[in-house]
């Protein structure tokens, strides 16, 4: 397979895999929040900074990285430009190459630069 696409499939799995363990995160969250409810504990802020803000990272780390993926052909992130985003985007928003294009146009992919957006 075109590594530049490999490198997409991992950020998007590695995507999924943050979203699936925000949920399961949510279970013993949840456990901590009842243990320290029954035990007189209603510091609701220190459960958001627990509990919720290390979900909500996990998965703003993972979908920024997705989405500033660059694009095989024009070399710009794939999903997202200065004014405009679309993770679920099929197509370049920069150049409209379609994603898992096979061939040359694949080419490979490397760092992303600020100045790209
Ligand atoms: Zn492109």
């Amino acid at each position: 397979m075109n590594p530049a696409w490999d490198e997409y499939r991992r950020r998007r799995r590695a995507f999924h895999m943050a979203l699936l363990w925000a949920l399961l995160w949510i279970l013993p969250g949840s456990l901590i929040r009842r243990f320290l409810v029954i035990n007189g504990v209603h510091d609701r802020l220190a459960f958001y900074l627990g509990v919720g803000l290390p979900m909500v990272g996990w998965i703003a780390v993972f979908h920024i990285r997705r989405m500033l993926w660059r694009c095989p052909r024009c070399g710009r992130p794939f999903h997202a430009s200065w004014l405009y985003g679309n993770p679920f985007s099929s197509h370049c928003v920069h150049c409209g190459l379609p994603l898992w294009t096979p061939g040359p146009e694949g080419g490979q992919g490397s760092s992303l630069n600020i100045d790209d957006l």
